[in-house]
């Protein structure tokens, strides 16, 4: 990016360039992990029932503390992981990507560790926040080599060190087992270790918050924008001991998160039976795209997520990128050489990916 010379904008960020995932038209949109599912009838008339009652009040301010719908989102967790959290271990934001930036604001001193590939907006709100980004690395499988992460982090000694799982662009998941040896080197340096678990639903592996009663410096981040089907709306939340939620209301904006984004997500919730249902259906195609890739001659990263990044094409990514696209399917080339991710879609556009596919290996 190159600035004028007049505008006072922070040396630090001079160089960055900002999140830009092609938002273009396509038959088929597989780039952004999205759910292919939209809410049904009965859903999207929940959501606007709840807005149509808050609307009369929209002349006040919202709940500061989202508490209704902290609730809803602590007995949501507590179902599935068999927990007991409360709602001082919740916070909600607008969209996870809100809470990750909270994180570096309440806790970025020093330095922040990741392990790339992984999620690029992790490093991005770190340098926009202000904290230095260390960069670790993977093993070439791009599984997480946790002994390599161990030493780092005691090396490092970072103050948040984050943990994709399962991980984006890559798909793999990491084990709990791994995830608490990882917990144990944060403890040692007092650190934090954030659990990015955006898609969690999707994966068999037990999730993090069930680490937190012994680990209080572990932090879950979950978002409804995956298995929810609600990326539109905005709505990211963090699982953590009770002290991590109290800084995230000092660094939060007052009433950050909208009446409308409130009542429009604790009516979602009410729906959670149908949308993990939708979650298995994916679980489910994601199966038959792996056979189908590798049907074309191709291999697949194992995913335990609604994504699969693929690899041993001819062409070169970028190519094939746009090959794919002219042929009406939208897939992501997500930096990697060699490899391009492929979210997983409904009946129709996983078929329109492998039949373009299909021309083109
Ligand atoms: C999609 C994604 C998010 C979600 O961000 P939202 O702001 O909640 O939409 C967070 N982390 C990872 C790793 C993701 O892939």
């Amino acid at each position: 990016m190159s600035w004028p010379t007049w505008l006072p904008i922070r040396s630090d960020l001079a160089s960055l360039a900002p999140y830009g995932a092609p938002q273009v038209k396509a038959d088929a949109v597989l780039n952004t992990n999205e759910n292919p599912y939209s809410p049904s009838p009965e859903l999207a008339r929940a959501i606007s029932d709840a807005v149509f009652d808050v609307a009369s009040t929209l002349n006040r301010y919202p709940d500061r503390n989202a508490v209704a719908l902290r609730q809803k989102l602590a007995f949501y967790i507590n179902q599935r992981s068999s927990t007991s959290f409360s709602v001082s271990n919740l916070w909600a934001a607008n969209g996870s990507n809100e809470i990750i930036q909270s994180l570096f604001l309440a806790f970025g001193k020093g330095n922040a560790l990741g392990f790339t590939p992984s999620y690029s907006m992790h490093p991005l709100i770190a340098k926009v926040t202000g904290t230095k980004w260390i960069e670790g690395s993977r093993n070439s499988d791009y599984s997480l080599n946790t002994d390599e992460a161990l030493i780092q982090i005691l090396e490092q000694k970072p103050a948040l060190t984050f943990i994709t799982t399962p991980n984006n662009p890559t798909g793999g998941a990491v084990s709990i087992s791994d995830i608490s040896k990882l917990a144990d080197a944060v403890k040692e340096i007092n650190g934090l270790l954030v659990v990015d678990e955006a898609y969690a639903e999707f994966s068999d592996e037990p999730s993090a918050v069930t680490l937190i009663d012994a680990h209080p410096h572990v932090v879950v981040i979950r978002t409804m924008s995956k298995a929810f089907a609600f990326a539109g709306a905005r709505v990211g939340y963090l699982v953590s001991a009770k002290e991590v939620v109290d800084a995230m209301m000092l660094v939060r904006l007052p009433y950050h998160l909208s009446s409308l984004t409130q009542a429009a997500a604790s009516a979602a919730i009410d729906f959670k039976e149908e949308l993990l249902g939708f979650v298995s259906t994916l679980i489910t195609a994601r199966k038959q795209l792996v056979k189908d890739l590798e049907g074309l001659g191709l291999r697949t990263i194992e995913s335990s997520a609604n994504f699969i990044l693929f690899t041993g094409f001819k062409a070169e990514a970028p190519k094939l990128w746009s090959d794919l696209l002219e042929r009406g399917v939208l897939i992501r080339d997500v930096g990697i050489p060699g490899y391009l991710r492929v979210t997983v879609g409904n009946e129709a556009e996983n078929k329109a990916f492998i039949s373009a596919l299909s021309e083109l290996v």
